[in-house]
């Protein structure tokens, strides 16, 4: 098959979360398995260029309708560590893409309606014909509502779309003025409650929703996160109209990328280690220790990696910090924050905890160290309030780092907790897992993990080889995937 995947995000070259990843790992499972694929990125001035190979001119001075007038764009293409991307850049005085931001803009919803209408204008001018165009989350969300409202009639009438949603919290709520802009030109249609409205503000567009009206098939990114989204508010307000689109919506869990993310390949740690050689996981928890300035002693240290963001229970992990200090535990925190009074608040405790020996907050985003502390750290924990699929977890397991996470979405699909699950045998168990939202919660995951490592630590072990046995590849969900395409290629 032909598939092409159009998205905001593919790491490493543009990554802000997991989106990045999934997109990166999909596309290379779906290549291995023999179908051609082929990426549509914006070209962002802060991509990781050094990341893209051979980037070279691929349509010069493409035309894009754009309120009823035209805004050039240059299209460049490159290699992505063996990924075809195309990357759209636009000519003109909004700076779409330069602005030393990937989202954040007050007109972000414009940036990425643009977008859209670029590779949709990209695909019909250079002939592309994909069966497949897979796309991702709001910033894509008019790419089914353009092909089936205008692109069909300009040639386009074979292409059918999965839609994949990796966050419901963001939806892309906006005016009309997208319509206008992207010659949709009947607000009055659009604004139908079938159709874009907002389903709780009806003067706003939502082009999540318009996504799902108009794909041929839909899915978020775990079975329990499927369900969660239609029955309860981690829907964020879509959960009838994905009831209403029942038949096309289900839930694929995310894989791992074992290339990029594999404790017995990995050249960003210090050590390289296997299941049956945790030694090396002890050389890269101390060269944690050097590179971050920890004290060196027989603690465990205890990681969370992530966006410091309401959904991923910051006040949870923040707590979490003064939990391990508590009970003889070191800490390393890394994530960037997304709003300014959460990053103030973390940057007073990097200030506040600074002279501690056993902790390191590290503010920002930063790959490398990611790597490493997923190779270093002992636990991780992950107190967030909804999780669409979650990958530290994933990546967690596979590197031998225990998982202390919060019931939710794909945490409670991943971690099977290692004293109460009764759903798995004692030797399938992997985690630890709480379900309340209260501090009390989490510390008593927190004692349990701890109290392991310092009272059992044979069984600690145990815990941990069987976390690196789980197979969270991509090989499953590239097989359900290609199951969608091959059912919606034909369908009319
Ligand atoms: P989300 O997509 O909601 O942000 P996921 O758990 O699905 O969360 O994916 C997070 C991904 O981003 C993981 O690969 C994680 O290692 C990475 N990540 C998150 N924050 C940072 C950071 N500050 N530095 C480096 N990598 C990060």
């Amino acid at each position: 098959m032909y598939i092409v995947q159009i998205a905001s995000e593919c790491a490493p070259v543009i990554k802000a979360g997991g989106l990045g990843d999934v997109v990166y790992g999909l596309s290379r499972e779906l290549e291995n398995r023999g179908n051609c694929v082929e990426l549509i990125l914006p070209m962002y001035d802060c991509m990781r260029y050094d990341h893209i190979w051979g980037l070279h001119d691929a349509y010069r001075d493409l035309g894009v309708p754009w309120y009823g007038g035209e805004i050039k764009c240059d299209v460049f293409c490159g290699w992505v560590h063996g990924r075809l991307c195309f990357f759209i850049q636009p000519k003109s005085q909004d700076e779409f893409f330069n602005r030393g931001y990937v989202y954040g803009g007050h007109d972000d919803p414009m940036r990425f309606a643009f977008f859209s209408k670029a590779a949709m204008e990209f695909l019909l001018k250079s002939n592309k014909r994909p069966d497949i165009i897979h796309c991702h989350d709001w910033q894509t969300g008019l790419i089914p509502v353009m092909l089936y409202e205008m692109y069909q009639y300009y040639g386009m009438e074979r292409q059918r779309v999965c839609y994949t949603i990796h966050n419901f919290r963001h939806q892309g709520n906006c005016g009309n003025e997208i319509l206008e802009a992207t010659g949709l030109n009947r607000p009055e249609y659009y604004f139908h409650y079938d159709r874009l409205r907002d389903n709780f503000n009806p003067f706003a567009l939502n082009l999540m929703k318009g996504g799902i009206v108009y794909s041929n098939y839909v899915n978020t990114v775990s079975p329990h996160h499927a369900w969660e989204a239609r029955y309860t508010e981690v829907g964020y307000g879509l959960g009838h109209t994905l009831e209403l689109h029942q038949d096309k919506f289900s839930g694929i869990l995310n894989g791992v990328d074992y290339n990029l993310w594999n404790p017995e390949t990995d050249e960003l740690i210090s050590s390289m280690y296997g299941i049956d050689d945790l030694k090396g996981k002890a050389k890269n928890k101390k060269a944690l220790r050097e590179q971050l300035l920890l004290a060196d002693s027989d603690k465990p240290i205890i990681a969370y990696i992530g966006r410091l963001d309401d959904q991923k229970g910051v006040n949870q992990v923040h707590h979490a910090i003064y939990y391990a200090l508590n009970r003889k535990a070191q800490f390393v925190l890394l994530g960037s924050a997304t709003s300014a009074d959460v990053n103030a608040k973390f940057w007073h405790e990097k200030h506040f905890l600074n002279d501690n020996p056993d902790v390191h907050l590290e503010l920002g985003f930063n790959e490398e160290l990611a790597h490493l502390i997923y190779a270093g750290a002992d636990m991780v924990v992950v107190p967030s309030k909804f999780e669409p699929c979650g990958l530290t977890q994933l990546i967690s397991l596979k590197y031998g780092t225990v998982p202390i996470v919060r019931g939710v979405g794909g945490l409670l699909s991943t971690v099977f907790d290692r004293d109460y699950d009764l759903n798995h045998a004692p030797e399938k168990r992997n985690g630890y897992v709480f379900y309340q939202t209260d501090n009390y919660a989490l510390e008593s995951a927190m004692e349990r993990a701890i109290g392991l490592f310092y009272e059992y630590p044979k069984e600690f072990e145990q815990l941990v080889q069987q976390g690196m046995e789980y197979d969270y590849s991509w090989k499953s969900a590239g097989v359900q995937y290609i199951n969608v395409y091959d059912r919606i290629k034909y369908q009319y």
